[in-house]
């Protein structure tokens, strides 16, 4: 589906017109093309007295080949993105630190620019004033994805400082090393084009580098269910390219859409009713016979049946939070059951912002949504002692045929009431889905990403 607005918006004579009348500006995304460099400019690196990340933060960027910027450079100079290591504030009058680096860097960022804070989790923090003040950093980034516009976007990292304890005190451990090179490889990349004012912790789990960060997945053996179409297919699509071998599941009926998916990616299909009494044992059985193991499972089957509470048949409930919910915990429990996904193995689920915020008409669906949120919470810390993650990515509005079937002005106001004016599109949710799926990626788990350009709802 096209965002006919945000076409002519690029028009020059939407820009005059969008300029006089003062409408909403949906910028151009920078998004990846394999090959591109991480960054459109150079990164700007700064630090609070005594952090502990500075030293690995260069490292990381020098090995991805960005080019960092002279703080003391007496050139003014635009930026593709701005980093601070945080770690080093311990208590709310440090805070000014952040000020002092961000004021006067406020607009030199270039178009679809990237701000990344990274800070302590405040769980692990040893005192009250050290947890609020990284607590705070939340309200900082938040507003800078509003603030700074042009397709910029902004996170917050909160990296684990346990874990690789040395007699000279915390230093990072090197799954986290490696977890934090993907995350910030994804984030600083046209990757997470349409991912802001996220929270994301990084620490705790296993984590190999790839040979190739070019093809983070090599090898790997991705299940990917509701693939026919949408974000489904493009998600295919993305998992392919960046290495993996993609077992793409659908319903019988979507059987011709499946397999051009799977011919295209040189991939395999499996028409299979999620919801049939059978189907965890059926897809076991494919897998351990085709496979002999499932490196990555992403539940993305889903559907809608809205009405609103008092309106809604026990037919409508029972189909969505079946689909949505209660077939992907009878998978798990068969594919973990059967020792299907080894150690260093993903589970990765698609939830919704609806299950965040609640939607007007959608209880079922938002319930089968924050049940998908549930699931990460309750599985994640379990899987971790087998060395798998489990994490969540929470769409926003995706130009799919799901969104393209709302009524008008209510699918344009979702369209726009987001940081980006304008809605994601399915290889945005893939991105995120792919960079979770990296082996890289392992010491990132209990998370719930949003893909949703920050929205509004439920922020
Ligand atoms: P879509 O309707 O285009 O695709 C969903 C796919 O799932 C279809 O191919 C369908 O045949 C398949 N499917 C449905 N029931 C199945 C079953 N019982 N067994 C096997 N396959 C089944 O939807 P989409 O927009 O691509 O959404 C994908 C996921 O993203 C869903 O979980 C959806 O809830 C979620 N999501 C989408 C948006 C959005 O804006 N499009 C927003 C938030 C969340």
């Amino acid at each position: 589906m096209t965002d006919r607005y945000a076409s002519f918006v690029q028009s020059a004579a939407g820009r005059a017109l969008v300029k006089r009348l003062g409408l909403p500006d949906p910028p151009r995304l920078r998004r990846h093309h394999p090959g591109d460099p991480l960054l459109a400019g150079p990164a700007l690196l700064g630090a609070a007295t005594g952090g502990r990340l500075a030293e690995p933060i260069t490292k990381i960027l020098t090995a991805a080949g960005v080019e960092l910027a002279d703080p003391t450079g007496a050139t003014p100079q635009r930026y593709g993105a701005l980093l601070f290591d945080a770690t080093g504030i311990t208590d709310s009058t440090e805070l000014r630190q952040l000020y002092d680096f961000f004021h006067p860097q406020a607009r030199a960022v270039l178009p679809s620019g990237r701000v990344i804070v990274l800070g302590t989790p405040p769980q692990e923090c040893p005192t009250p004033r050290e947890a609020t003040a990284q607590r705070a950093l939340e309200g900082l980034v938040r507003s800078i994805g509003k603030e700074f516009g042009r397709g910029s976007t902004a996170q917050l990292v909160y990296v684990t400082r346990t874990g690789g304890d040395t007699a000279d005190g915390p230093t990072l451990s090197a799954d986290t090393a490696t977890s934090l090179e993907s995350t910030l490889r994804f984030l600083l990349s046209g990757r997470s084009a349409y991912v802001s004012g996220q929270v994301i912790r990084v620490g705790g789990g296993a984590a190999s580098a790839p040979a190739d960060w070019n093809r983070p997945l090599d090898g790997q053996v991705v299940l990917v269910t509701g693939a026919a179409r949408g974000i489904g297919a493009a998600l295919a699509k993305v998992l392919a390219r960046d290495g993996a071998q993609v077992v793409a599941l659908d319903i019988p009926a979507a059987g011709d859409a499946l397999a051009a998916v799977a011919n295209d990616i040189g991939g395999t299909a499996v028409q299979l009713d999620l919801t049939a009494p059978d189907a965890p044992a059926r897809l076991a059985e494919h897998l351990a016979s085709r496979h002999g193991r499932v490196d990555v499972v992403v539940h993305n089957a889903g559907i809608t049946r809205d009405k609103t509470l008092g309106r809604m048949d026990a037919d409508r409930w029972d189909q969505v939070i079946d689909v949505n919910l209660s077939s992907q915990e009878r998978i798990n429990d068969v594919l973990l059951e059967r020792e299907l996904i080894p150690a260093g193995g993903r589970v990765i689920s698609v939830s919704s912002i609806a299950g965040i915020a609640g939607n007007r008409g959608q209880t079922n669906y938002a319930t089968s949504k924050a049940g998908v949120i549930g699931l990460v919470d309750s599985l994640a810390p379990a899987l971790r002692e087998r060395g798998i993650s489990v994490n969540a990515v929470a769409p926003g509005f995706i130009e799919t045929r799901l969104t393209a079937r709302i009524p008008l002005v209510v699918r344009e106001a979702g369209r726009r009431m987001n940081s980006l004016a304008q809605g994601g599109l399915p290889v945005d949710v893939a991105e995120t889905i792919g960079w979770l799926a990296w082996p890289a990626s392992g010491a990132v788990s209990g998370n719930v990403v949003r893909v949703c350009g920050q929205s509004l709802l439920g922020a």
